[in-house]
């Protein structure tokens, strides 16, 4: 350890004992009222101490005033350095402030609120936008297809040549429709990385592990509602479109899974009931007159009530 640093350590004498004048220096500070009790002093360098003194000011519980005083080289007259409220260690202090790009979480974005993306987004990288090739409808590419036309039985030659050169843009015409298609005509698209981080998201809420799908009698893989995906994350992921399961309109992932499955319980076809039996052939006696007396009915000879005798 150097010499310096020893010395620093221990508080210039003349420093330390100007307790009164660091104090008057607070309350022209802070005011009488705001200064408390001297605390302690420490030792900031050669001839440089600060004071402490506790603070009376309810809303700065726990912080101190930290007055700091120097004096010269052979010399007895201690001056004021500076003056400032500092927390103490059991200070109620803010909390650290963070960047609204870290603080920000999903679901905190409301309608119209606009959310920045930076132009170095490790999530995005650069896409085919096409911009600079000439639209597949533009006279350059017309002139360039009916001109392939009328040279296509050629094989070869300055002709075929030409024909070929301005057929060009034709092929570029064609690829910036598929690139649209693909959703490749933009400025940027997800990177691996992006698309890694939206993987990993989706498998923890709707992946293996969870346990609606430790607990599914079968995969989304072989479940009728699934709608497939196009792209790289096609191999692992779908859409689930089961109105009543617990992922409808999530990605999930091809080897998640619920009770909703479309082949895990199908509910047998309802049968159609029978048709009434008519009987035509058999007779039955049936009651028409009461009897008034017993309070039952009399039974009727049914041939007698056919008209027969
Ligand atoms: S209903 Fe269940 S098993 Fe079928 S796709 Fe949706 S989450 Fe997967």
């Amino acid at each position: 350890m150097s010499a310096a640093t020893t010395r620093s350590r221990t508080p210039d004498r003349l420093c330390a004992e100007a307790v009164d004048f660091a104090r008057a220096a607070a309350v022209e500070a802070a005011g009488e009222a705001a200064v408390g009790e001297h605390l302690g002093v420490d030792a900031d360098g050669e001839r440089v101490v600060t004071h402490y003194f506790a603070t009376c000011e309810r809303a700065y519980r726990g912080w101190r005033w930290a007055v700091t005083v120097t004096r010269a080289s052979r010399s007895k007259q201690v001056t004021l350095d500076e003056t400032v409220l500092v927390p103490g260690a059991d200070a109620l202090v803010a909390p650290q402030w963070v960047p609204w790009s870290e603080r920000l979480r999903p679901g905190d974005m409301g309608p119209g609120d606009l959310l920045p993306t930076d132009e170095d987004d490790l999530r995005l990288e650069p896409g085919w936008s096409g911009a600079d090739e000439p639209a597949p409808n533009s006279a350059l590419v017309t002139a360039a297809e009916a001109l392939v036309a009328d040279v296509s039985v050629a094989e070869s030659g300055p002709v075929a040549d030409a024909a070929g050169e301005l057929a060009a843009p034709t092929a570029r015409g064609a690829i910036a429709a598929v690139a649209e298609e693909l959703g490749l005509g933009r400025a940027r698209v997800l990177s691996r990385l992006g698309l890694h981080l939206s993987a990993d998201r989706w498998e923890k809420d709707y992946g293996r592990q969870t346990p609606m799908a430790q607990a599914a009698p079968a995969s989304c893989a072989s479940c009728g509602f699934l709608v497939p995906i196009a792209g790289t994350l096609s191999q692992t992921f779908g859409i689930c479109a089961n109105e009543f399961g617990p992922a409808d309109g999530h990605v999930v992932a091809l080897d998640y899974g619920c009770g909703g499955h479309s082949e895990a319980a199908v509910v047998p076809a309802a049968q159609p009931p029978a048709e009434p039996v008519l009987d035509e052939f058999t007779v039955e006696p049936m009651p028409l007159h009461p009897d008034p007396d017993s309070g039952s009915v009399t039974e009727t000879d049914p041939a007698e009530e056919l008209g027969h005798s």
